[in-house]
C-alpha cells in the first residue's frame, strides 16, 4: 500500500525518539491513503542540503524537531505563525516553494479546546512558565484568543522581556518569586518548561492560590501524568496534558502533507499512551 512518491518525514538529530511516525502512519492507514512517513536523522551541518533536496529525497513535506527548528525557519518561506514563534516545525512543498509554519500553536489551542471547552470565554488572565520555543507558541495562541493579561514567568527574566517586545504589552514578564500572586488572579496555568519531565527537576508549585474554575495545562508528556497534573486533579481543576498538545499539533501537518484533515481519536491517543508507557 505504501507509495514512496507521497511521503513525509520527521527530521531531527537524534530522531529515533520521535513519535510522529506512529501518529501519521495511524492516520495514513485509517484514511486508506497510499503514502509513507519516515524518520530522517540529519546532522545540523547536512540540514540545509537535505532541505534543498527534499523532493529528490522523495518527500512532499517534513516535520522538524530539535535541533533544526530555527534553521528550518531560515531555510524556508515561513507564515506569520512561524515568524512570530521564531521556529518552524512543519515544512511542505507548495509548487516547488518550500513553505513553513508552526503547528505547536494549534497543538496548544486544539488540546485546550478539547480538554476545557469554552476556556477562552472565562480566562481573562493566564500564567505561562518558560520563555523558550513552546512558550512562544503558547503566547501566540493566547493572544490570538484575545486573553487580556499574561504573566510570563521565567528563570532568565531578560528572555521574558524579549518576548514582551515580540508579542506586545499583554505579556507581563515576572520572576518566579511572583508565581503565588500570579496564580491568585489567573484562570489558566501553562507549564512550557521541561520541569517535571522524566530526567528533569520537579516543578515544585503550590496550586492552592488558583481559583476553583482554573485550567492547568502541561506541555510535558513524559511522564503522561506529571506531578503538576496530579496536583491539579487533586484540587479538582480541569487539566490538559502534553500528549494532547502533541497529537493536536500533528493534525494540520498531516493535512498539508496528505490533503486530509484527520481526527485525534481516543484510539490514537491510547496507541501513544501505550508507547510512552514503554519508555
Ligand atoms: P526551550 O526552548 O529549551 O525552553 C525551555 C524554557 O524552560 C526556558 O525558558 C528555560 O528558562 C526554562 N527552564 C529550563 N530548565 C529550567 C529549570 N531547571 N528551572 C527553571 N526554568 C527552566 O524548550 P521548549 O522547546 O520551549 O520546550 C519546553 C518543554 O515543552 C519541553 O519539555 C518540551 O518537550 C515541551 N514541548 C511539548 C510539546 C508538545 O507537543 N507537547 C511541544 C513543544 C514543546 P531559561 O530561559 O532561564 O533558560
Amino acid at each position: 500500500m505504501n507509495d514512496p512518491s507521497r511521503a513525509a518525514c520527521v527530521i531531527g538529530w537524534p530522531v529515533k525518539h520521535s513519535r510522529s511516525p506512529l501518529i501519521h502512519k495511524y492516520w495514513l492507514e485509517r484514511h486508506g491513503i497510499a503514502g509513507d512517513y519516515r524518520r530522517e536523522a540529519v546532522a545540523p551541518d547536512d540540514f540545509p542540503a537535505f532541505l534543498a533536496n527534499l523532493a529528490a529525497h522523495g518527500y512532499v513535506g517534513a516535520n522538524i524537531t530539535l535541533p533544526h527548528k530555527e534553521a528550518a525557519l531560515e531555510s524556508s518561506e515561513p507564515d506569520a505563525r512561524a515568524r512570530a514563534v521564531g521556529a518552524a516545525n512543519t515544512l511542505w512543498l507548495d509548487h516547488w516553494r518550500l513553505r513553513s509554519t508552526n503547528t505547536d500553536v494549534e497543538g496548544f489551542l486544539g488540546n485546550l479546546d478539547a480538554s476545557a471547552p469554552g476556556w477562552d470565554r472565562f480566562v481573562r488572565t493566564a500564567v505561562v512558565l518558560g520563555a523558550g520555543g513552546a512558550a512562544r507558541a503558547v503566547l501566540f495562541g493566547l493572544i490570538e484568543r484575545r486573553i487580556g493579561r499574561i504573566f510570563l514567568i521565567n528563570r532568565t527574566i531578560e528572555k521574558a522581556e524579549a518576548l514582551r517586545k515580540v508579542f506586545g504589552e499583554r505579556v507581563h514578564p515576572r520572576p518566579w518569586s511572583f508565581l503565588g500572586d500570579a496564580l491568585a488572579t489567573s484562570a489558566l496555568l501553562v507549564n512550557a518548561t521541561p520541569l517535571g519531565m522524566a530526567g528533569q527537576p520537579e516543578l515544585a508549585i503550590d496550586l492552592s492560590p488558583l481559583p476553583s474554575r482554573a485550567v492547568v495545562c502541561d506541555a510535558v508528556y513524559v511522564p503522561l501524568r506529571t506531578a503538576l497534573l496530579v496536583q491539579a486533579e487533586r484540587c479538582d481543576l480541569t487539566t490538559a496534558d502534553g500528549l494532547g498538545m502533541l497529537l493536536h499539533q500533528a493534525v494540520r501537518a498531516f493535512s498539508l502533507f496528505f490533503g486530509v484533515t484527520p481526527e485525534v481519536t481516543p484510539e490514537l491517543r491510547a496507541l501513544l499512551e501505550q508507547d510512552i508507557a514503554c519508555t
